[in-house]
């Protein structure tokens, strides 16, 4: 009679859940999940739209990011475009400076 202890403890805890989520710091007001213009399309990415282009740069005059837009790759460019344009037009600056 070997009474064998069978205390079957299977408490494997799980180690090595790091879960790290390095999203770094969130300053940034947050962007809409999905493209704006993808959603609304009435709004049209226009050069001469320049309340709109000031949404997408930046104090200092430069364009932002997609992560800091949410627009897609296809309105992304379009956005970059035309702030380019408006720049070169003098709608936007190339600098942050807005003399008026
Ligand atoms: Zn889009």
């Amino acid at each position: 009679m070997s009474d064998r202890d069978y205390s079957d403890r299977s408490d494997r805890d799980d180690r090595g859940e790091h879960s790290e989520r390095g999203e770094g710091g969130r300053r940034f007001f947050s962007a809409p999940r999905v493209c704006q213009f993808c959603t609304d399309h009435s709004t049209k990415i226009d050069f001469k739209n320049v309340d709109l282009l000031r949404r997408y740069i930046q104090d200092d005059g430069k364009i932002r990011p997609r992560r800091q837009t949410g627009a897609c790759a296809k309105h992304q460019r379009e956005i970059a475009v035309a702030v380019k344009r408006a720049r070169h037009l003098a709608l936007l600056t190339y600098t942050g400076e807005i003399l008026r």
